[in-house]
Parts: structure tokens; sequence; C-alpha cells
């Protein structure tokens, strides 16, 4: 077990507290930001609005629950 994945962090992009493995942040490429912002972020890049964005990442909830 890998106690580092089990780390309560504050993500600074959201400001949502998560427990996973972080994402490298694209912007600066130092900060950790949480799994979703790292997905919000991969999708801005390819051109994703902000409101789609959030439906895909509902959907990614929704798989994983
Ligand atoms: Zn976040």
């Amino acid at each position: 077990m890998k106690s580092e994945t089990l780390r309560i962090r504050i993500c600074p992009r959201c400001g949502a507290r998560y427990g996973r493995q972080p994402a490298l942040s694209r912007t600066d490429g130092i900060t950790l930001i949480c799994p979703d912002c790292g997905t919000r972020e991969a999708l801005e890049s390819i051109g994703v609005g902000t409101e789609e964005q959030e439906q895909i990442l509902e959907a990614i909830h929704r798989s994983q629950q």
C-alpha cells in the first residue's frame, strides 16, 4: 500500500478535498491539482468549453461509482 495515494489534499484550482492521485497542472507544470481539474485542463487544451467539461466529468463520475 502506498500511503501517498491516501493523503488528503486540497486542490488549489477548485478548492476540493481529494484523496486520489493528484494531477500535475498543465499551466505551470508544478502545481498538483485534483484529478477532476486535471481532466478539465486536458479538455480545455483540446478546446472543450467549460459547460461541456462539467458534463464530461459528470459522466466520468457516474462510471466510477
Ligand atoms: Zn480541482
